[in-house]
């Protein structure tokens, strides 16, 4: 599992915000990140596109993949899979590239307790300003039912007790503020991979 390039582990309660505050340190070019594309059995919704967001798959492939062994970790969330391919990330960790990683905490623990040794992990949990306002994040997503939105809530408010197993807890307020701090967290730990060797 261990690589030479740096593993960035974003995770946080569904709802939290986490794949609008990826999209802006991914933008940030500086950093040079590499995305871990992971596959759903999801349909994709308006705008995505097939690796792009993610691999999206049918039941009987994901099953193909657990089976395989293929997946670093896999979760079930909201009557859907998603899970982390293994190979093309450890590829990608072995060719020097920082591997950023937006997942949900359950699979995020996996993924802690497997890289339990690796130095070379940085983990980051991204924490609601308030239970209301992850409430809020979560109803705006309009194509979703009511049974859905309960579900993530719940998940979102007990997931939050996962923070302190986590390198850094950084607060989302503003979106803008937010993915500054993250990118800072994580300039300083690429130069000290750099220093490293
Ligand atoms: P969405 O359906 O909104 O794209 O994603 C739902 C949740 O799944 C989000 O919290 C997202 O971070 C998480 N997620 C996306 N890919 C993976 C993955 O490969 N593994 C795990 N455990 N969670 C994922």
């Amino acid at each position: 599992m261990e690589g030479k390039g740096l593993l960035i582990i974003l995770s946080g309660p569904s709802g939290v915000g986490k794949g609008t505050v990826r999209e802006a340190v991914m933008k940030e070019t500086d950093l040079d990140l590499s995305y871990s594309i992971s596959m759903t059995t999801r349909p994709p919704r308006p705008g995505e596109r097939d690796g792009r967001e993610y691999y999206f798959v049918d039941d009987k492939t994901f099953n193909k993949n657990i089976k395989e062994g293929n997946f670093l970790e896999w979760c079930e969330f909201v009557g859907h899979r998603y899970g982390t391919p293994k190979d093309k990330l450890e590829e990608m960790r072995n060719n020097g590239e920082n591997v950023f990683l937006e997942i949900e905490v359950t699979g995020a623990a996996q993924v802690l307790e497997k890289v339990k040794k690796d130095p070379k992990v940085l983990s980051i949990f991204l924490m609601p300003p308030s239970e209301q306002a992850l409430e809020d994040r979560i109803r705006s997503r309009k194509y979703e039912s009511e049974e859905a939105i309960k579900a993530r809530l719940d998940k979102g408010i007990k997931e939050m007790e996962a923070a302190s197993s986590y390198d850094y807890v950084v607060l989302n307020d503003y979106v803008d503020r937010a993915s500054r701090e993250i990118i800072h967290i994580i300039k300083n730990a690429l130069k000290e991979n750099e220093n490293s060797y």
